[in-house]
């Protein structure tokens, strides 16, 4: 019998760590290893990869192509083996897709009114398909009560308003908004219509989809921004749609995740790997302004740095960390963990002996938003594994605070690449020291505002926290008796089981 008390789940998450800890003091050539990691070379790196030169390193664009092949060559110098499919390069092959909004027709009929937003106040979902629905039966549904039978017809619901609630009710209604979204492209109606309340983004620019993507298939959604049709939905009953789209302008697209691997010394641990992760994309330059580029300097140059300088630590190790280690540089994040998604789908090494994925952002700066973060560390959902409990321990060592942030760690699982190799079972964290910052998503977020003699520290804490697992025969395991953290163990499952 196993009681499911905190206590008990305490004394789980406990009784590996004492093992590691006990193995893990700080011998001479662990210390040589950590001291590699120097403030310099992070400036270095973050200097070059935030340069105005790059553009801000849309995804895609040239300065992107630029970051990765400086990425590509930093992984040559550390003598890391080629991780992908052409050389250090995973190219992967996506399309850009641009609504015709000019061929676009929607007429909805209920109960003797006829309602024809215009064009400009509607946006088109990510599709590479068009619509031909002639008088479709209307469907009226609500977010959070059950769906009737829609296979064929038109579904028509409201988008919350989200930003009028406060956190908890917001966080509560976004589960029941995705609970309904997947439940609706499962029922397989012909589209979807989500009626909201200000004029939505026209999305005119071009728009990476991943052709691989399997949502592809869902059904289109349209949201309409149309008073009147809001109003008649309230009390509609019923009614019909014409919906007429051109499929929307496609040019292909080739991406590169960046791939290197240092095999691990021990025989056995070294087909074992653990994934160490960056973005190296960021949301390029704004039309206008004294200042147009987006610098992404501390996201993601910085855990970009990071990443670099743990592969060249580690690879001037006499003896190499026991299992391999897999450093990626994704592409993508910004644009909607495009790169790491790919990654899931399309592995370098099997994802069955992949044990764990540390990925690294927001690692220069100290000012948060919340106040000043020197010499601290956090990772999202902090208790979903037992990785949150070990980089505690590395902490302790390298002297730096690691903790769970109680407001953020969990509402920011979801918000970087760890959430894709989460998503097919690796525990996987993001390791960061800000959450949101005074520049965050602005042209100002500039390489020289990093604080690199505390990064160094805290990219040390990494590296060893990272040491600790690949050294570790047993491997960090999902915390059963976190509810949160049951899709993510329920995937793992599912996976040992093929
Ligand atoms: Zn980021």
């Amino acid at each position: 019998m196993r009681p499911h008390t905190g206590l008990r789940a305490l004394f789980l998450l406990a009784a590996p760590l004492l093992l590691v800890g006990a193995e893990f003091a700080l011998t001479p050539a662990v210390s040589a290893t950590l001291d590699e990691i120097a403030a310099d070379s992070l400036k270095g790196h973050v200097s070059f990869l935030a340069s105005d030169v790059l553009q801000g390193r849309d995804t895609p664009s040239p300065g992107l192509e630029i970051a990765g092949e400086y990425i590509a060559s930093q992984f040559r110098a550390a003598g890391l083996e080629l991780g992908g499919k052409d050389g250090y390069f995973e190219p992967a092959r996506f399309i850009t897709m641009k609504p015709d909004y000019s061929g676009m027709r929607l007429v909805f009929e209920i109960g003797g009114q006829t309602f024809q937003p215009a064009p400009d106040s509607v946006s088109i979902g990510r599709t590479l398909r068009g619509l031909d629905i002639e008088n479709a039966p209307l469907v009226k549904a609500t977010i959070g009560e059950p769906l009737g039978d829609v296979a064929g017809k038109v579904v028509i619901t409201e988008l919350p308003d989200f930003g009028s609630y406060a956190a908890e009710e917001r966080a509560k209604l976004m589960a029941s908004m995705r609970e309904f979204s997947r439940n609706v492209a499962r029922a397989k109606p012909a589209a979807i219509i989500l009626l909201v309340r200000r004029e939505p983004p026209r999305n005119l620019n071009p728009r990476l989809v991943d052709p691989g993507d399997p949502s592809l298939a869902d059904p289109i959604t349209l949201q309409v921004y149309d008073p009147g049709l809001r109003k008649a939905w309230e009390t509609m009953q019923g009614g019909t749609a014409t919906l007429k789209l051109p499929p929307p302008a496609q040019e292909p697209v080739m991406l590169r995740n960046v791939i290197g691997i240092l095999p691990g010394s021990d025989p056995v641990l070294k087909n074992t790997y653990v994934i160490v992760s960056a973005h190296y994309d960021h949301v390029g330059v704004r039309a206008s302004g004294e200042d147009r580029v987006f610098n992404g300097a501390n996201d993601n140059a910085s855990g970009t740095a990071a990443m670099i300088e743990i592969a060249r630590a580690f690879s001037k190790m006499r003896v190499k960390p026991k299992r391999s280690l897999v450093f990626i540089a994704y592409f993508g994040e910004e644009k909607g963990l495009f790169g790491s998604r790919y990654y899931a789908r399309n592995p370098s090494v099997p994802l069955n002996q992949t044990v764990a994925n540390i990925n690294l952002e927001q690692l220069g700066r100290t000012d948060d938003n919340d106040g000043p973060e020197v010499a601290g560390a956090t990772l999202t959902g902090f208790d979903y594994s037992e990785i949150g409990l070990i980089f505690a321990e590395a902490g302790k060592l390298t002297g730096v605070r690691v903790y769970k942030n109680e407001k953020k760690s969990d509402a920011f699982f979801a918000r970087s690449d760890n959430q894709a190799l989460a998503d097919v079972g690796v525990p996987a964290h993001t390791f960061l020291v800000v959450y949101e910052f005074p520049d965050y998503h602005r042209p100002g977020d500039e390489w020289h505002k990093l604080d690199y003699a505390n990064m160094a520290k805290v990219v040390r804490t990494a590296a060893l926290g990272v040491l600790m697992i690949a050294n570790n025969p047993e491997p960090p395991k999902w915390n059963e008796a976190n509810p949160k953290a049951a899709p993510y163990l329920k995937a793992w499952k599912e996976r040992k089981g093929n």
